[in-house]
């Protein structure tokens, strides 16, 4: 983006509103007149195509019955597929490489089941101590149903400073004994992108498979998944790309490994053509298709045709372009008005290793994101210090980013957060 320096004005914030290439996507989105909202990568907003996408297939279903699996606006036989078609660019695979199915706490478990393979002393799982718990209470019984001790087998590769993770420590890790690693693309609190295509290259020269959660970077960074040779990675819909509530997922195997026997089978995981054959011995799809469950869920598959095709649109490396600029400018404005606050910034500054949100760290956070609720501003907190702000590439503006800053100073300089408690809400 061609701006000058930064300044801390709102005619800045404003000049760079008028730079933005994206900005006419906003108004496809349901934005609030009166709130901010910080926390697209939590939750996507609905878009308005989005929306049109899921009534049409409520339509599917009052016009066509049980006919609407072949017929209407979006027949549903195939839908995870052209879904799957849809997302492979976003992390750069072939669309027979990816399939929109089950969820990610699910997918993990299906590709655990299908690429976990003990061998004598090669048997432990590798991943690290900053993983999204449900990552890791799925590899927990993963390693439990196969007669492992998750305390002796499921190694977490330690942070030295409880924000980041170290490349060179993750490959330390990759010892002999390990079977399988599962990392995060990018760290859900601070929002590190991890080097995945170095740590592939690295597993593989050790004979370990790898494969990675992409929840907080699918829709917000470009992905060479294919390219880096990963071995598989599923992700959620619901953040970034915006699929609404309880969204279906992502599942991503590379084509290396088509043919391999799905470790969790269901008869949508057939060859579409010998699906209704109804014999007893499953023939998989010769896909990512294979690794689906059972019967999809067609009105959370829904609303991704429309998130999808704006991503299309927007482009990729436009959304990354922005989603850095913005973030950057998020954390120009934290440092130059907030300094008196005893915020720290926990992301990485180099563009290179951070992803979609900027996290703010904060003894008071609780309360703080209480505060900037309570003035309209949706951030979100993870216990026990961070508020985390995201700034989506889509939707939010540098105005808003400039009224975030502005708010939260107030609340500082008053000790408006002194009115709340400080402690996490049930869903923080
Ligand atoms: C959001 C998120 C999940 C959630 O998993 P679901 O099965 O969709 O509930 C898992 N892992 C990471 C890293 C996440 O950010």
């Amino acid at each position: 983006m061609e701006t000058n320096s930064f300044q801390p004005t709102l005619d800045y914030a404003k000049q760079l509103d008028a730079l933005d290439n994206l900005s006419r996507f906003r108004e496809e989105f349901y934005v609030k007149p009166d709130s901010i909202y910080m926390d697209g990568n939590s939750l996507g907003l609905l878009s308005k195509r989005a929306e049109r996408t899921l009534l049409e297939s409520l339509a599917d279903w009052r016009e066509h019955g049980i006919d609407g699996w072949m017929q209407g606006t979006h027949p549903w036989f195939t839908l995870s597929e052209k879904l799957g078609e849809m997302s492979a660019g976003l992390v750069g695979a072939s669309p027979e490489e990816v399939i929109v199915t089950g969820s990610t706490t699910v997918n993990l478990h299906q590709l655990v089941a299908t690429f976990y393979e003990p061998q004598g002393e090669r048997s432990k799982i590798l991943a690290d101590e900053l993983t999204f718990p449900s990552d890791i209470y799925a590899l927990q019984s993963q390693l439990r149903s196969r007669g492992y001790d998750p305390d002796t087998h499921l190694i977490r590769v330690k942070s030295r400073d409880g924000r980041f993770l170290e490349e060179e420590d993750i490959i330390a890790a990759m010892t002999d004994d390990i079977a399988l690693i599962v990392l995060p693309t990018v760290l859900y609190r601070s929002g590190q992108i991890l080097d995945m295509k170095r740590l592939t290259e690295e597993a593989h020269k050790r004979g370990i498979l790898i494969g990675f959660d992409g929840c907080h970077s699918v829709g917000a960074i470009p992905h060479s998944f294919s390219e880096w040779d990963v071995d598989f990675a599923y992700w959620c819909n619901y953040k970034h790309l915006g699929g609404g509530p309880g969204s279906v997922g992502g599942l991503y195997v590379n084509r290396k490994h088509f043919g391999k026997n799905p470790g969790l089978a269901g008869w949508f995981g057939s060859r579409k053509d010998k699906q209704f054959d109804m014999e007893h011995t499953l023939t998989p799809a010769e896909s990512a298709g294979a690794y689906q469950i059972g019967t999809p869920h067609v009105l959370s598959l829904a609303p991704l045709l429309g998130a999808l095709e704006i991503f299309a649109e927007a482009g990729i490396a436009n959304i990354r372009q922005k989603s850095l600029h913005i973030n950057q400018y998020l954390i120009d404005l934290i440092e130059h008005e907030l300094g008196e606050f005893g915020f720290y910034i926990g992301s990485p500054r180099d563009d290179v290793r951070r992803g979609g949100h900027v996290s703010l760290e904060h003894p008071e956070a609780a309360r703080v994101c209480k505060s900037l609720k309570h003035n309209g501003i949706i951030p979100d907190f993870r216990a026990p210090n961070i508020i985390r702000l995201a700034p989506v590439a889509l939707y939010n503006s540098y105005t808003e980013v400039w009224e975030v800053v502005q708010k939260l100073k107030k609340i500082m300089a008053d000790k408006e957060y002194e009115q709340f408690k400080n402690e996490r809400e049930v869903v923080a």
